[in-house]
């Protein structure tokens, strides 16, 4: 792979970045309309003039074929061209009608006020789009903010540094680079919101470091997102889904299907079904193929490699084939895995896909409520009580029913998780709620005559001005 020249952030220039981001905000530049539209169409401008370099950054760091990285881009202008289109609204005060004892000479609304001066940390898994998406938000809201992408992805990082110099108000929104020792001084100061994508170890250091000054946290994490399939779905389809939801990325995304439970003569069906579904997307030779990515590092193939060679069970049914030079690894599909396997403890994040076996939809409810709630569940199946009765039995970050992936693309729909999987969520206005403070707000007149309608607070008190 070719080497980087990510530059990471120094002490001085982290604070000098800190203290530039809050007197900016404090300023009150960036609540100005205007200025979150130009800046606004200034990312959008970002994106397409630059999704070449940005497609060949994340293919440096990834082996992600360019659609992939395409996907990510038309996903984060979607979001700009909305936020564009509503913001003005989105930041419009509400007005509420005020309760009975305030009903006279009274006004109550919600402000919607930025947050501050905000932190966005984000991983390496899909490098632009986590990077930009949140920051969206935070820009139609108002607030500045400084971005921390993954040092993982260093090639996307080095880019994305650059080009939020040359395009955006660097005095309101800006990156720093580094890894842990750049992040954890990030973390000692006072921000106004954190919104941190990633694993769920370091968001227990984001949360810690955060309530040290009361500061709000959305915690963008991942887990592991089950499959249920019915035996009776049409598994040309599902497979498809499936196949589509667990190679992209090779498999290294956080909503990817960790896990499919079925009964045995739904595997029957199904497994047939998702060879020739793989076949046709990657050919005979899926390590040949331009349009399957690799693991990001030594260090993930390393811990993937572990995780199949030292399970206690499981038959490889697909695929199995590892690469290290290459950071290869096939879509590799196990049946006869058993539900306390060490596969099934934490979320694979990579192209291995167990299957465990259930006696029916009710075994399945019992498994995965034995698990942490996941940031997504899928359900296949034509029937409408079936997919009711998992949902209605379960938890979790979101809910597809008879596909993969796709509610990520909704920007209607809240995209966060639950427990384990998250806190907090994003997309579209969501996100702009995110970094918006809704101040509650109540004016009154001083006009005389109104003190008759409140007589019954002021002393002396009489019980018969109280009416229960
Ligand atoms: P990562 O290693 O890139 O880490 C994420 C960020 O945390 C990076 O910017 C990194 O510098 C920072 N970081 C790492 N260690 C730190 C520490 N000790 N203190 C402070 N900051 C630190 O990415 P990752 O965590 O391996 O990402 C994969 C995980 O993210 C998976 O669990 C996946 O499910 C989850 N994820 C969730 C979403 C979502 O939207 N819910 C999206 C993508 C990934």
């Amino acid at each position: 792979m070719v080497e980087s020249s990510l530059q990471y952030s120094t002490t001085a220039e982290i604070k000098q970045a800190i203290e530039t981001n809050r007197q900016t905000f404090k300023s009150g530049v960036t609540k100005s309309f205007s200025f979150r539209q130009r800046q606004l169409e200034r990312l959008w401008c970002l994106l397409d003039d630059n999704t070449d370099e940005l497609c060949q950054a994340v293919a440096k760091d990834l082996h992600k074929h360019k659609t992939e990285t395409m996907m990510e881009i038309l996903a984060a202008k979607e979001e700009i061209n909305e936020a564009l289109n509503d913001f003005r609204k989105w930041a419009k005060d509400e007005k509420v009608t005020p309760a009975l004892v305030n009903r006279f000479g009274t006004t109550c609304y919600k402000r919607k006020e930025p947050k501050g001066s905000v932190l966005i940390i984000s991983p390496w898994n899909y490098p632009v789009n986590l990077a930009v998406s949140p920051l969206i938000g935070a820009i139609a809201a108002g607030c500045t903010a400084i971005v921390k992408p993954s040092e993982v992805s260093p090639h996307t990082a080095k880019l994305l540094t650059d080009l939020y110099a040359r395009y955006l108000d660097n005095s309101a929104y800006t990156v720093v680079n580094g890894g842990v020792p750049e992040t954890t001084l990030l973390l000692e100061h006072k921000w106004n919101h954190i919104f941190y994508t990633g694993n769920g170890v370091v968001a227990k250091i984001i949360m810690r470091a955060a309530a040290e000054h009361f500061t709000p946290v959305t915690l963008e994490l991942g887990g592991k997102s089950p499959a249920y399939i019915d035996e009776d779905a049409n598994m040309m389809v599902v497979s498809r889904r499936v196949a589509f939801g667990k190679t992209i990325n090779a498999g290294q995304t956080c909503i990817a299907p960790d896990y499919l439970l079925m009964t045995a003569k739904a595997e029957e069906k199904f497994i047939p079904e998702l060879k020739k579904a793989l076949g046709d997307m990657f050919g005979a030779d899926i390590q040949a193929s331009k349009d399957y990515g690799r693991i990001i590092n030594n260090r993930q193939f390393q811990r993937l490699s572990k995780l199949l060679n030292e399970r206690q069970s499981g038959d490889i049914v697909i695929g199995g084939k590892l690469d290290e030079k290459d950071l290869f690894i096939a879509p590799t599909v196990l049946t006869n895995v058993n539900r306390d396997d060490k596969i099934m403890e934490d979320e694979i994040f990579g192209p291995i896909l167990p299957i465990i076996r259930v006696t029916d939809v009710d075994d399945a409810i019992e498994y995965i409520n034995s698990k942490d709630d996941p940031l997504a569940l899928y359900i296949f199946t034509d029937k409408k009580k079936v997919a009711n009765k998992i949902m209605d039995s379960t938890r979790s970050g979101g809910i597809l029913v008879n596909d993969t992936l796709m509610h990520v693309a909704e920007n209607s729909l809240p995209f966060g998780g639950i427990g384990p999987s998250g806190m907090g969520n994003y997309h579209g206005k969501n996100t702009f709620d995110t970094f918006t403070h809704v101040r509650a707000t109540m004016v009154k007149n001083l006009n005389p005559l109104s003190e008759h309608a409140q007589a019954a607070r002021y002393a002396p008190f009489s019980d018969r001005n109280l009416r229960i």
